[in-house]
């Protein structure tokens, strides 16, 4: 039982860590804006909105489709996007 609790948490960690990050990006959801610019100039469709009262930030949509390009990067005024590898 308190493994599977813990395996629950550990999924639930990895799905929140897959939702701010791809092997190229990291995503500040505390820095954005939800100005939803990345979120155009991403020409993979990896990144999305979410968008509910009292959450409204850009988040990874699917990690996997990041080719690490940086347009999200260049796009992001308020600095909530970061490369991956510092
Ligand atoms: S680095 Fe490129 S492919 Fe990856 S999320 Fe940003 S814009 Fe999309
Ligand atoms: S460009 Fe930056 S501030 Fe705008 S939605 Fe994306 S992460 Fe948020």
């Amino acid at each position: 039982m308190a493994e599977q609790s813990t395996a629950r948490s550990q999924s639930r960690r990895e799905r929140r860590r897959s939702r701010t990050s791809t092997p190229f990006i990291v995503l500040d959801r505390s820095r954005c804006e939800a100005c939803w610019s990345c979120v155009d100039a991403c020409p993979r469709g990896a990144l999305g909105k979410m968008q509910v009262i009292w959450h409204k930030h850009a988040v990874v949509a699917d990690a996997e489709r990041c080719t690490g390009c940086r347009r999200c990067l260049d796009v992001c005024a308020p600095g909530a996007l970061s490369s991956a590898d510092g």
